[in-house]
């Protein structure tokens, strides 16, 4: 029998524990972040049958690490939530490795991550779109797709800039608090402005942030793609299948194998869809013949297509966190960190979804520019009112809260490499954090910038006292030597399969169609595909770009573009406002807070 029969034969069997293989229309693999929304997406056409690959588990309802907002530490490190990486020794960070965390189980990272919604500045894709053959990917193109992804509830009814009636739902963190109006008092006494919505007409500036929190509840990527849909009888989801390998007739990708429910499967499909994240999709090209082949060969891996780029210009962004005390304020959130506490709001959030751990507590920050060349914010800051590090490990005060700065567009350029062919092996993380002169000029300014910010009287009425880094950390060399010993990722792994045309030796991906370059069937949507970082959080690009992908895939006529949206751009004299905007002062909570 030939394979198409045996394909035959077996379509029909496969909730069956022995299926060794059978056929979709798309496979997805990978039911992370970008891989929610094409799944939901492809499946709107209900001849289009799609089976989505997640090599971790189920996002169940009872898993409180997952859906209580400020649990979110908790998954960091546990094998059961994370992929648990780390870079390789990083030369210019004293050697040291940097942890990584990727979420494993249904909406991948979006279900482990920290819930800030940042779109980036349009600029990010002006710079996008300027890349050769990428011009639909600039800030008019890409707006149409934020916002059909968007349920702004903090936005006006009419702002034509945010979404209204989309599946992600973003909540405005109320940033109520005394410490957070305190914070703000204090931003502008530095010379900043405050701004009425980071993801509107003015980035740059101060403001409550939006965040994947719906009614008290994490939002994430599945929670708003996938589940809403998990009755269309054209999609699958399979937890706990790990995508082993792509299978190709030439170059042209007619399936994948994967590991399941013990056993080994095959599943062949028209088109494959890779969106395994900025780690595991360039490690799952490369153990399939896919990428540099002199790193294939050296591992004994058959060059499908010869592809440098794959895994290559991987970018990210370091941060710290410059951590205080308040010595004349009890209003931190520093008093939730103690674990007698825990099961009275744990019981207070279980009945009614409210309470100190209904927030990721990241409600508010901001964006700045370092220094007067900047053409948009280069710094981003996120306010937290409590003095904790992200896996958990609390400062010793009794109040205080820290700054997570660092800046956003270090030209700094890493890799991903497999160390074998087998893809349960790790493969090679380098991110080369610290390297260039730029990237060290611009720590130096961020922790400048962000102690000017508190260098004031509001701050002086709170007492807040610096003890991380603290005062004797004040030359070049020593904030330099700090940032070494103390930066954190900030998670945002990307760009480690670029689009762009087919004439750049290193672009993996064609921006047209989301199509490996060289090979047939094979498609890349995830935050690889990112040519640049963008200037904030990333969670939000990669799912405006998973919006957009799947109109590419799907052979769609893109959303129309809408260049008659302006948005604030620095030192041309444009007004803080847009016209008919509202100003917000940010002293009582937006509607959609909650
Ligand atoms: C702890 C943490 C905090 C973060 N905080 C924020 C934040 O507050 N705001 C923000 O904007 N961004 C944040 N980020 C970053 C952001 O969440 C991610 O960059 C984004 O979600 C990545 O989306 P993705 O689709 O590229 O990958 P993912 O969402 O990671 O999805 C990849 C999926 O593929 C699966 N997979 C991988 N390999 C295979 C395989 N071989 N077979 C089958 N399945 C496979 C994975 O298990 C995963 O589910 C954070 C990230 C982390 C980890």
């Amino acid at each position: 029998m030939g394979k198409k029969n045996v394909l035959k034969a077996l379509r029909g069997t496969k909730k069956s524990k022995t299926v060794t293989d059978e056929v979709s229309d798309v496979v997805v693999v990978g039911g992370g972040s970008a891989g929610s929304v094409i799944a939901a997406r492809l499946t709107e056409d209900p001849e289009t049958r799609v089976l989505v690959l997640e090599a971790g588990r189920e996002d169940s309802l009872w898993d409180l690490f997952v859906h209580m907002p400020s649990a979110f530490s908790f998954p960091i490190g546990a094998k059961n939530y994370d992929w648990q990486y780390e870079s390789e020794p990083e030369p210019e960070m004293n050697g040291r490795r940097v942890y990584h965390a990727r979420g494993k189980l249904l909406g991948g990272s979006s279900s482990i991550n920290g819930m800030i919604f940042q779109r980036g500045n349009p600029m990010d894709y002006e710079k996008w779109g300027a890349n050769p053959g990428m011009e639909h990917w600039d800030f008019a193109h890409c707006l149409p797709y934020f916002k059909r992804m968007e349920t702004a509830a903090a936005a006006d009814d009419n702002d034509p800039r945010r979404g209204h009636d989309g599946p992600l739902y973003l909540s405005r963190g109320p940033a109520t608090s005394p410490l957070f109006q305190a914070l703000f008092k204090s931003v502008q006494e530095a010379g900043f402005d405050l701004t009425n919505d980071v993801n509107g007409y003015r980035q740059e500036g101060f403001a409550p942030f939006d965040r994947n929190i719906k009614y008290g509840k994490r939002w994430s990527a599945a929670r708003a793609y996938l589940h809403p849909n998990k009755d269309r009888d054209n999609l699958e989801v399979r937890t706990r299948a790990l995508t082993t390998k792509i299978l190709f007739e030439g170059t042209k990708a007619v399936g994948v194998e994967y590991e399941w429910q013990g056993g080994v499967h095959r599943v062949y499909a028209k088109k494959i869809v890779l969106s395994a994240g900025a780690f595991n999709t360039p490690q799952l090209l490369q153990v399939s013949g896919v990428g540099d082949e002199e790193l294939l060969r050296k591992h004994g891996i058959d060059v499908v297509k010869h592809l440098p780029g794959v895994g290559e210009n991987l970018q990210d962004h370091l941060e710290v966190y410059i951590q205080y005390e308040t010595t004349k304020s009890t209003d931190s959130s520093q008093p939730y960190l103690d674990k007698w506490r825990w099961p009275l709001m744990g019981l207070q959030w279980l009945l009614t979804k409210k309470g100190p751990v209904a927030t990721s507590h990241f409600e508010g920050g901001g964006f700045v520019r370092s220094n007067e060349n900047e053409a948009y914010p280069n710094l981003m800051f996120h306010f937290l009112p409590m003095a904790v590090r992200y896996d958990g490990q609390k400062a010793d005060v009794k109040h205080g809260f820290q700054w997570h700065v660092g800046p956003m567009f270090s030209d700094t350029k890493g890799h991903v490499r497999i160390k074998s062919a087998d893809i349960h092996d790790k493969p090679e993380i380098l991110f080369n954090y610290l390297k260039t002169e730029q990237d060290r000029r611009e720590w130096v300014e961020a922790v400048r910038v962000a102690r000017s910010l508190l260098d004031t009287d509001a701050m002086a009425e709170v007492g807040a006292r610096e003890f991380n880094p603290g005062p004797d950390v004040q030359s070049d060399e020593e904030i330099l030597e700090w940032v070494r010993n103390d930066g954190e990722t900030a998670l945002h792994p990307s760009c480690t399969a670029k689009m762009g045309t087919q004439d750049d030796p290193m672009a993996v991906v064609d921006p047209e169609t989301m199509q490996v370059w060289g090979t047939e069937g094979l498609y890349v949507v995830d935050a690889s595909v990112f040519p640049s970082v963008t200037n904030g959080n990333i969670y939000a690009p990669t799912m405006m770009v998973g919006e957009k992908a799947a109109d590419l895939i799907a052979g769609k006529q893109p959303l129309a573009p809408q260049p008659e949206v302006t948005w604030y751009k620095a030192g041309e004299g444009m007004p803080l406002y847009a016209e008919g905007e509202r100003v917000r002062d940010h002293k009582t909570s937006a509607k959609g807070a909650y």
